[in-house]
């Protein structure tokens, strides 16, 4: 991967326009997945800068501070694919829908790019298609394990022409939650072109700039996501790149996600991406005023969120988090709550997170069982995009305590 453009953007990622205007600043935060070891909770911890900022030109939002990717996606990245649920059955149903959309045969190739541990592929290699997988980190290695053709690389030309020469032209390229995540869009762009064959189709899902305004998720911001993507400027990437946005389609994914079609060469948008356009004007995504209107909305619910806790804490009570995706990080850094008010936060057994502290906030990470055992009056639901599931499958385990939500609005949720 170059290490060139790190560091402060200036520019529009996409189109160039200059200067940028800032939305929401979110402070100096860490990389949301370094978590501390408790030998490494006593070094200094790096944090960067982290601002949602708005192309005057093309709309599009994205960050003006760039972290090397290497520190970003490290090796030892802990996020595997298949301990999320819900995202199991999203790439399920991705799967299942490429192959009938498209007709997938045996002798098709589907290339996922950021395949992790190989979770999508899975979906096509059950029905006997052939598979690549293109991930960086070492998830590449739990994939090779089980059966998914992984080259584990960064998506660069030796990756490419490597696919290429040993499996040749893909007729499907999947990028899910990735696309947003690669710095030098031109190169990017080249990259999935030489992938596809020419009849073949570009489908990438990304959490969706719609979904992040009306259910305030300021929490996906962190500095893996370089873009945040309306249909109006991915209309403008893949034209400026000589391909077409063909279709798209929200879904549920991630906390609510937009799942794109493209193709080589000119061809119209479908009816359904043109009403999904029309939602987004109505909606205001693409007028400044009412994203600084949105920003004021967040920095309240911020006010908000510390006030109630800060209640529940001068009654006496015990407050413990539940979860601890990368993203509860930015929503822990930009409230700065921290062990004072968290006693710690809870992970499903199994996960790679349990045993360390957060970046920034350094709450440690236990155990589900512990809240069992602890009963805390409250538990902080940080993976609050779940919240609802999250909260039904704790009630059967037995919590007895009250359950806080910290967005869209905050608020105690009254025993059931
Ligand atoms: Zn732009």
């Amino acid at each position: 991967m170059p290490a060139k453009n790190l560091g402060y953007q200036t520019r529009c990622q996409i189109c160039g326009a200059r200067p940028l205007e800032t939305i929401l600043a979110l402070g100096h935060q860490p990389i949301v997945q370094e978590y501390l070891t408790r030998a490494t909770r006593h070094q200094p911890e790096v944090t960067y800068p982290l601002n949602l900022v708005r192309c005057p030109k093309c709309g599009l939002l994205q960050l003006d501070y760039i972290v090397d990717p290497r520190l970003v996606f490290p090796k030892h990245y802990p996020y595997r694919t298949g301990l999320t649920n819900m995202l199991i059955r999203n790439f399920r149903e991705l799967a299942n829908c490429l192959i009938k959309k498209y007709r997938l045969r045996a002798k098709d190739l589907v290339v996922d790019i950021g395949s992790n541990d190989g979770t999508l592929l899975q979906g096509f290699r059950a029905k006997g298609i052939r598979v690549l997988g293109i991930e960086p980190t070492d998830a590449a290695q739990d994939a090779n394990q089980n059966g998914i053709p992984t080259i584990q690389s960064y998506l660069n030309a030796a990756a490419v022409n490597r696919a290429r020469k040993k499996y040749g032209p893909a007729r499907v390229v999947t990028a899910t939650n990735v696309f947003a995540h690669i710095l030098d869009v031109p190169e990017l762009m080249r990259n999935i072109k030489k992938l596809l064959a020419p009849n073949g189709v570009f489908v990438s899902e990304s959490q969706y700039l719609a979904d992040i305004f009306t259910k305030r998720e300021f929490d996906t911001i962190y500095h893996e996501h370089l873009r945040f993507y309306a249909l109006k400027p991915l209309v403008k990437l893949f034209r400026r790149h000589g391909m077409s946005l063909v279709d798209a389609e929200r879904i549920a994914a991630a906390g609510g996600s937009i799942r794109v079609f493209a193709a080589w060469g000119r061809h119209p948008l479908s009816s359904r991406a043109k009403k999904l356009i029309a939602a987004e004007e109505q909606l205001g995504l693409y007028r400044a005023k009412t994203l600084q209107e949105w920003a004021g909305q967040i920095k309240r619910a911020k006010q908000e969120l510390l006030a109630l806790l800060l209640r529940c804490k001068q009654e006496g009570a015990r407050i413990a988090g539940v979860g601890s995706p990368a993203r509860a990080n930015t929503l822990l850094g930009y409230t700065h709550l921290d062990s004072d008010l968290l006693d710690y936060t809870v992970e499903k057994a199994g996960s790679p997170k349990i045993g360390l502290f957060t970046p920034g906030s350094h709450l440690p990470v236990v155990a589900e069982e512990k809240l069992l055992a602890d009963q805390p009056e409250y538990a902080l639901i940080l993976s609050w995009h779940i919240g609802p599931e999250l909260m039904k499958i704790l009630r059967a385990k037995g919590y007895r305590g009250q359950f806080i939500m910290p967005l869209p609005q905050p608020r105690i949720i009254t025993k059931r």
